[in-house]
């Protein structure tokens, strides 16, 4: 009895957290073609090389259906995503210096981290971003202020609610109403990184190399029962899912050396991504070597 009723139970406690976060697999399958847009993108969902140390440029290799082989090289990875958002970041700008102005004496509103610049940005573009999760400080989306009372640093105080108050009133989203963590003096462009994605789908490709950490992090609360702290990642999880269905994928088990990759040369300062269509491969060199993997397609589990 107490058998049949602790299954459902069971049943609950583990399926919510899955059916909240759809997770994806990669299901093996012949790829007909894979563009090079999209060969990018499966590489960048294995990517470790995050800060692109000593790396030059990345060769892609795709031996076609046909058996004809292609090649091209890129020196980086990323989207040129500050264009993309340049005018979000231009209204964000203006929107935060704004506040200034509408934080009176004898407060003064000062921000300590701001928007990086366009130099910096492109920096932080071409090294790819640090291993951390992404903030929308790396977008230049978000910036930190801080309130002094007559030169005196106020680390909280209802100021910062007038604060957050004043920041909604012109469509910013505001750090203090953050659940479990939140960051009274810091304000965001959008209300999470999902309503992000959703508006500028190819800023998605920024988040992929994160996706397992996201993933960990948001099962590890469910887990203890502290869902609730973590719906912004669930949300962004859903959303980066529900991009790459049936988009193309490297199915996470390797697979024995295949002959036809016996004269597969790494070069150095150079990372190397071969797609066999014809034997349904991929070759994803991580550090001096790499592993090979069967071609598939992500499946929403
Ligand atoms: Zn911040």
């Amino acid at each position: 009895m107490i058998l049949i009723c602790l299954i459902p139970l069971l049943w609950l406690f583990f399926s919510f957290g899955e059916v909240d976060a759809k997770l994806r697999i990669c299901e093996p399958a012949k790829l007909e073609s894979l563009d090079w847009e999209e060969f990018k993108w499966l590489y960048k969902q294995q990517d470790s090389t995050f800060s692109g140390d000593s790396v030059a440029h990345y060769v892609f290799i795709r031996i076609n259906p046909d058996g004809s082989r292609e090649t091209r090289e890129v020196a980086a990875l990323h989207q040129p995503w500050t264009d993309l958002l340049a005018s979000e970041i231009d209204s964000f700008e203006v929107k935060r210096d704004s506040l200034i102005k509408r934080i009176h004496s004898p407060y003064r509103l000062k921000y300590t981290s701001t928007t990086r610049n366009k130099k910096q940005q492109l920096a932080l573009q071409k090294k790819g971003f640090s291993k951390a999760f992404i903030s929308f400080h790396n977008f230049g989306l978000a910036a930190d202020g801080a309130i002094y009372r007559k030169g005196r640093y106020l680390k909280r105080g209802m100021i910062y609610d007038q604060y957050g108050y004043k920041a909604k009133e012109i469509g910013l989203y505001w750090g203090g109403d953050f659940v479990g963590f939140p960051d009274p003096g810091h304000i965001q462009a959008f209300l999470n990184s999902a309503s992000l994605i959703q508006k500028y789908p190819e800023v998605a490709l920024e988040y992929e190399p994160f996706k397992n950490a996201y993933e960990r992090n948001y099962f590890k609360k469910v887990d203890i029962g502290k869902e609730e702290l973590v719906e912004d990642s669930r949300d962004l999880l859903t959303a980066l899912n529900k991009l790459r269905e049936n988009k193309p994928c490297a199915c996470s088990q390797a697979i024995p050396f295949p002959a036809s990759a016996s004269n597969l040369q790494l070069k150095p300062y150079t990372i190397t991504v071969l797609a066999n269509l014809q034997e349904n491969y991929i070759f994803i060199q991580k550090g001096s070597y790499g592993y090979f993997y069967s071609t598939g397609r992500w499946k929403l589990d």
